[in-house]
């Protein structure tokens, strides 16, 4: 979702705010480390909300958002 002031982390079901969009967050980088690793392309906004809109429509037709 983006309703912040600064971009959510590029992470699926993480929304902690990031400086820059398309990175991951601190906490993420910590929880995933080398399975995170650099290079590919880079997602635009559009590619992000398409990718999450199931997921998350899905997590609160089930009550975990
Ligand atoms: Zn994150």
């Amino acid at each position: 979702m983006r309703d912040t002031l600064f971009p959510s982390c590029v992470i699926p079901g993480c929304s902690n705010p990031v400086s820059r969009s398309n990175e991951p967050c601190g906490q993420c980088k910590t929880a995933f480390g080398e399975y995170l690793r650099p290079g590919g392309e880079e997602l635009t906004d559009e590619q992000i909300e398409e990718r999450d809109t199931a997921v998350r429509q899905t997590y609160e037709r089930r009550g975990f958002a």
